[in-house]
């Protein structure tokens, strides 16, 4: 056994869930991993004789450890907050793409009304985005502000640990959720959904997917992030 193994695992993992990038799934098993060196000592069981494979086992260690420190830290979204993005969905898209607000950004060519998969953090709006009222565009900026959230529950492995115990409903026998929250199929989808849900129908969210409810405001309050006013886990 060998690093390749590590990359195998990373390809079994991104199989079962396309839609992790490598570097989400990459971070994903780094974080899960207890303790780095017991991984690299276990990754090297196929290897014959104890000082060959303590030779192996260092130089994994050595690159699981690079490896996790090169892991992107999140951007911090701390430029707009979810209850003054309405600014930002009551812009025309003239008046946005002739001065994109900080942190933001037009794309033309985008297929989707927005998303967040920008490598410095920036939200990338599409035209689509502005054939929508502006009460749903604003759900959909805070949606996008809820990827960063997201993405530090896919990082501490909440986002799976709530979809494995069914807060984002049934999955089915390959494991993939079927109908999540808004129909999002994926952990990471369905956190940064039960944030915009929260802002904008935290009574349904708790009445429909109570668990997202409870882990959502946990991760929010772990994090951080802003809840709504009068919101609470009711615990
Ligand atoms: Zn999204």
């Amino acid at each position: 056994m060998n690093w390749v193994v590590f990359d195998d695992k990373v390809r079994c993992f991104q199989d079962a869930q396309p839609w992790l990038s490598r570097q989400q799934v990459a971070s994903t098993l780094l974080a899960s991993f207890d303790e780095i060196s017991e991984k690299a000592w276990k990754m090297t069981e196929g290897l014959r004789g104890t000082h060959e494979r303590k030779a192996k086992a260092a130089v994994i260690e050595k690159q699981l450890r690079a490896r996790r420190k090169k892991a992107p830290a999140t951007v911090k979204w701390t430029t707009w907050k979810p209850d003054s993005l309405v600014e930002v969905a009551k812009l025309s898209k003239e008046a946005f793409i002739k001065a994109p607000p900080a942190g933001f950004k037009y794309d033309a060519s985008l297929h989707e009304e927005a998303n967040k998969n920008d490598p410095t953090g920036r939200i990338t709006l599409g035209p689509k985005f502005f054939e929508l009222p502006v009460n749903t565009r604003n759900i959909v900026l805070i949606h996008e502000i809820g990827h960063d959230l997201s993405d530090i529950t896919l990082r501490d492995g909440s986002a799976f640990e709530l979809a494995d115990a069914g807060a984002f409903g049934k999955k089915n026998e390959r494991g993939e959720l079927m109908r999540g929250i808004n129909g999002k199929y994926t952990p990471g989808e369905n956190m940064a959904e039960a944030y915009a849900v929260l802002w904008e129908d935290p009574s349904w969210l708790r009445k429909v997917f109570p668990m997202a409810y409870h882990g959502i405001i946990k991760a929010a309050k772990t994090n951080g992030f802003p809840l709504p006013k009068g919101v609470t886990d009711g615990s």
